[in-house]
């Protein structure tokens, strides 16, 4: 079906057509038609799905028929964009932005978020903006500082609801909802919906259409996984042999902290390997210059942990590497939706060693699919997995005590190895 089926304002499709969208993809199909009638849609859908433009062009047609801002009046804030982080805060916006080029009726969009000076935001803020997006706890800053108001806002669209409350922003959230007007539209998207996410969409849909897809990896067609047995101490190696190959050409290396990203970063790079650490530790500048650098392929390799790479939206990425395992299912589900986007075919790889052996098994359970064991050769194991700790270590969502130790082990080793070479 056509994205002229849509009903969407002309400029809209112009938009669309400007960006090479041919047809819209299943959750566009689903979610466009039930948000332009005004309903509540609480989607499920992978990473990569087409989620923002899904909320974008209704969000955009409903604004712009409204009547234009008189010069010099304050424009009411009509919608909020809540997003776990700054990268995807920046993302969300361009797109929005990007789709809307063609309107007559000026829609302006500010983007809000933490870690960078507020005066801009604020100075940005000044005569209103027809939509916000925000990361949660910037938007109170802005709040408390009079800078922007939600209380008349008509549309609240809440994107990877699912890591917002991962990420601990569940009491701002709430801060949040209370300053909302009752009666608004309610757009919930999440990759996951654990019980906490479903309580949360309960407590804030009114009779929401529920557009669910297919959340186990096993089902996603476009993304080859592989499951490659390596000592712990030769995945840097391993790496770099992976690297020489073509299709390799641009790999999302996850690591499980700040440290070795920075260690593998400067490893890959002793080699003349174009690589750089992505980490939440990076001034924001640095981090938008290594995510800029990786999306003009001015870099082979991105090292990045969870927390930072979350959202980032990279077109065509064909690799994505486990390079340590990922603490939970979830995160894994997340991780390997970097590849695979909007129908591009991805490979993610994960490197398993004796001792994430029993961790990788259970990530496996958890998210029902099983993926076969490789050895490369030169790269054979030669330690053999540890039995007994049948939980592997996988927990809910919060870093347990267990998960803390693992992480400083992970820290020590990467120490360790780097020290060894
Ligand atoms: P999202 O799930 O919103 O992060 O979108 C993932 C990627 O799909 C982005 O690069 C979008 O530009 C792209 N995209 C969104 N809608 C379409 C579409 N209908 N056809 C092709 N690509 C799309």
């Amino acid at each position: 079906m056509p994205f002229s089926s849509l009903n969407l304002f002309p400029a809209l499709l112009s938009a669309v057509a400007d960006r090479d969208y041919l047809a819209p993809t299943a959750i566009q199909l689903a979610a466009i038609p039930a948000i332009l009638q005004g309903r509540d849609v609480v989607a499920s859908a992978q990473t990569g799905s087409g989620k923002t433009a899904a909320f974008a062009l209704p969000l955009l047609q409903q604004i712009s028929a409204k009547p234009a801002v008189p010069r010099g009046a304050i424009r009411p804030t009509s919608a909020l964009v809540l997003v776990p982080t700054r990268e995807l805060a920046a993302q969300v916006g361009e797109t929005i932005v990007g789709l809307s080029a063609h309107l007559t009726r000026r829609v302006k969009v500010a983007v809000v978020f933490g870690g960078v000076s507020i005066n801009p935001q604020m100075m940005n803020l000044r005569g209103g903006t027809d939509i916000v997006v925000a990361t949660p706890g910037r938007l109170l800053d802005l709040i408390d500082h009079n800078a922007i108001s939600i209380s008349t806002l008509s549309t609240l669209v809440l994107d990877e609801a699912d890591r917002l409350l991962d990420l601990g922003f569940g009491d701002e959230l709430q801060r949040i909802l209370r300053l909302l007007p009752e009666t608004r539209q309610t757009l919930f998207f999440s990759a996951t919906f654990p019980p906490a996410i479903e309580k949360l969409a309960a407590t804030m849909l009114l009779a929401p259409l529920r557009i669910e897809f297919a959340q186990t990896t096993d089902t996603q067609p476009d993304i080859v996984q592989r499951a490659i047995e390596v000592d712990a101490t030769r995945r840097t190696q391993l790496l770099r042999h992976f690297l020489q190959n073509p299709q390799w050409s641009r790999v999302l290396v996850f690591v499980a902290t700040k440290h070795a990203a920075e260690i593998v970063a400067e490893k890959l790079r002793k080699y003349s390997i174009k690589a750089e650490p992505f980490h939440g530790e990076l001034s924001q500048g640095k981090r938008q210059q290594v995510l800029h650098d990786f999306k003009a392929k001015a870099l082979q390799v991105m090292v990045a942990t969870d927390v930072a790479a979350r959202g980032i939206d990279i077109t065509q990425l064909p690799v994505v590497v486990n390079f340590d395992l990922p603490r939970s299912a979830v995160d894994y589900t997340h991780r390997i939706g970097r590849t695979g986007r909007a129908g591009e075919p991805g490979l993610a790889v994960s490197f398993v060693s004796a001792s994430s052996e029993a961790h990788f098994r259970l990530i496996e359970k958890r998210q029902n699919f099983r993926v076969a064991r490789e050895q490369i050769v030169g790269f054979e194991p030669t330690e053999a997995a540890v039995p007994g700790d049948p939980n592997g270590g996988v927990k809910g969502l919060r870093l347990s005590k267990k998960d803390k130790l693992r992480e400083a082990a992970a820290l020590a080793e990467t120490a360790a190895l780097a020290a060894r070479r």
